[in-house]
């Protein structure tokens, strides 16, 4: 199979093998300079294969020896599909962490159903006795309700009033004015539904009924605030409604943790990065475009395994915790930052359809985006045949 990029609204429908081998071991290698420290013996991540779960469970391994458990819902390939990022990431990442002498298992399946519960409760079971730590960084537009069997889906919309801005395409590098109509209450409540804390709760009681957590055991759900810029369609948005609740949920897991294992619950807000979930959020792209550019400029930007890194060395593992009021770990602190918002807000001042490409750096910004799905490595020939089927004898997952 020959593979070229093919991305559509922000989505990319393909990913190549060979590139996300690349991208792993690019990451691998940063990471290998990064210091180590004592962390969590066994941690489950749920949303490990893209973003910063992916960030969060390769940190973890090469830089605290931390087993990993990730769990994620991804496309295997097909006989004329090349299968998701996340899939391939999940092959390669495996690897890596084997050949460091890390314990690593993956599982692909629903993390909101039931019998994946289950199933991956067995597996800390028999393998592990019990786990140290859960990082829930799930990004999903639908959900099944275990209970009900009723399918809610999410939408990424602003609250009460319609909201205009401009959209970045990625493939064609074009920047044009969007409006989007103000979400419906249903919607609120599906999105909060999706995306909120019932399910991380699910889960925390769960393992904990069936003795599966550790003393001391941490859980952490990533979540976002971003600036004024963005606070329509995100803070003060659908999504936004969500991170309040998984946050709420936080201090109630928190109770529950350490009244039973001396554990704690957190939520941990991180900087804007472009990965699969936030590439479709409406003035997101532009946001982090003009981002990526200021805090590059000021020697403050971070991609996704690193930022991780500093939230876990220095806050959740270390003695130096941003906090903030609401007891959330900060490590978007340096996005927020007066300097960085002031240049940034009078960067996109600037921007207009027809100077969006020289005022902003478009080409890196789609550089990374091609890098999650495999595209844009000079270490690759894009034109060569790929041995998919040779590949998948790498593949050592666990399908629930
Ligand atoms: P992503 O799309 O890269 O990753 C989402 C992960 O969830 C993938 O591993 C995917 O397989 C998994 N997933 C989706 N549906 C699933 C299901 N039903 N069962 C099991 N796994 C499923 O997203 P991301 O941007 O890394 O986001 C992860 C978390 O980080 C989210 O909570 C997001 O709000 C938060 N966050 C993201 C940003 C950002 O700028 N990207 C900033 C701050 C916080």
């Amino acid at each position: 199979m020959i593979i070229q990029p093919l991305i559509k609204m922000n989505v990319a429908f393909n990913a190549h093998p060979l590139g996300i081998k690349q991208y792993i071991e690019n990451q691998t290698n940063e990471l290998k300079q990064l210091p180590n420290f004592a962390g969590p013996k066994t941690a489950l991540v749920i949303g490990g294969s893209t973003g910063y779960g992916l960030a969060t469970r390769l940190m973890l391994g090469l830089n605290a020896n931390t087993n990993i458990i990730n769990l994620s819902y991804e496309n295997e390939p097909t006989a004329n599909r090349t299968g998701s990022a996340g899939f391939w990431n999940n092959v390669f990442a495996a690897q890596v962490l084997k050949e460091a002498g890390i314990q690593t298992k993956d599982f692909l399946g629903d993390a909101f159903a039931d019998e994946t519960r289950a199933r991956i409760a067995t597996y800390i079971k028999d393998t592990y006795g019990k786990i140290d730590l859960l990082v829930y960084s799930l990004a999903s537009g639908r959900r099944k309700d275990p209970k009900t069997s009723v399918t809610y889906t999410s939408a990424l919309k602003s609250i009460g009033e319609s909201l205009s801005g401009y959209y970045f395409d990625i493939k064609t590098k074009t920047l044009s004015e969007k409006t989007i109509e103000p979400a419906s209450a249903d919607e609120i409540d599906n999105t909060v539904k999706v995306m909120g804390g019932e399910d991380w709760q699910l889960w925390i009681e769960f393992l904990l009924e069936h003795d599966l957590l550790a003393e001391n055991f941490q859980t952490t759900a990533y979540s976002y605030i971003g600036p004024e810029m963005t606070k329509g369609i995100y803070r003060d948005g659908t999504i936004g409604k969500a991170k309040e609740h998984i946050e709420a949920t936080a201090h109630q897991l928190d109770q529950l943790l350490q009244a039973s294992v001396s554990g704690h619950a957190s939520t941990s807000v991180c900087k804007a990065v472009i990965t699969r979930a936030s590439a479709v959020i409406p003035i997101v792209p532009m946001y982090g475009a003009a981002l990526l550019q200021v805090m590059s400029d000021m020697g403050l930007e971070e991609l996704p395994h690193i930022h991780i890194h500093r939230l876990f060395h220095d806050m959740l593992y270390g003695n130096a915790p941003v906090l903030d009021e609401a007891g959330r770990y900060r490590p978007d602190a340096w996005e927020l930052r007066d300097d960085v918002q002031k240049a940034v807000t009078e960067l996109v001042a600037q921007v207009t359809p027809e100077n969006a490409n020289d005022l902003l750096p478009t080409d890196t910004f789609v550089q990374l985006f091609l890098e999650q799905n495999g595209f844009g490595f000079p270490e690759i020939d894009y034109d060569a045949d790929v041995d998919i089927e040779s590949l998948m004898k790498l593949v050592d997952i666990e399908v629930i």
